[in-house]
């Protein structure tokens, strides 16, 4: 198992709370702390070569994100999704991420969309090179920009959420190459409508992509448990 010998020291006087979240959020969600690991406040302020206090905020900050969560007896751990969850996580998102797109539409400059078409271009480079960590970073990437230009807090608070939480699933249930290549195009076909100015296209291509990702999600997880789903996930 990977451990925290993977973090690096940060340097002082930056905002160490936010620092030490976003090393921590970053190197979750790129499995370098796996689902399970203890996150010992201690250990990680002297990894981090911080003190306790904005060690224990940012902790805090992962188990509200739903990265983290607290284990009686046990502390913070990396979270766990069992494939129930994400599937109930992923269903919130479809109609979340159809507003979002719809809202962006609405809304986005042309710069806006120069950035979104800049995303597009570098996660097909990622692609080809079979880079995972990369792959979700930008496919993250894609949906950020479309909830920042969407500019509705409530909206991009909820997503942020389910976000987090998604992208964790999918290192710990099921890691496809086909995935990034069918998640691309459906990426293409959500920015496509927006650059049409087509809202409710736009809409209709993101639940569609979230719903060809629950699909994908349900198969991965068939080849990894053997059985029905829900006989796999029951006693687990
Ligand atoms: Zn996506």
């Amino acid at each position: 198992m990977a451990d925290i010998d993977e973090l690096q020291a940060l340097e002082p006087g930056d905002l160490l709370a936010d620092r030490a979240y976003r090393q921590l959020s970053r190197a979750i969600l790129r499995n370098q702390l796996e689902a399970g690991t203890p996150l010992s406040v201690p250990e990680l302020a002297r990894r981090l070569n911080i003190s306790r206090s904005p060690v224990r905020e940012a902790v805090q900050r992962l188990i509200y994100d739903g990265l983290a969560a607290n284990v009686p007896h046990r502390g913070a751990i990396v979270s766990e999704i069992k494939p129930d969850d994400f599937r109930g996580l992923l269903e919130v998102r479809q109609v979340l991420e159809g507003l979002a797109a719809r809202l962006a539409t609405q809304r986005a400059t042309d710069d806006d969309l120069r950035s979104l078409n800049d995303v597009l271009e570098d996660h097909a480079r990622v692609h080809e090179s079979g880079d995972e960590p990369a792959n979700v970073e930008l496919d993250t990437r894609f949906h950020t920009i479309i909830r920042e230009v969407a500019a509705n807090d409530d909206l991009s608070t909820i997503l942020l959420r389910i976000q987090g939480r998604a992208h964790l699933s999918r290192f710990t249930l099921w890691r496809a190459r086909r995935n990034t290549q069918d998640a691309l195009a459906e990426h293409r076909a959500v920015f496509d409508a927006m650059v049409a100015r087509d809202a409710e296209g736009a809409e209709r291509a993101a639940r569609q992509h979230i719903s060809n990702l629950i699909s994908r999600v349900d198969e991965a997880t068939r080849a990894i448990l053997p059985g029905p789903l829900s006989d796999a996930v029951r006693g687990s």
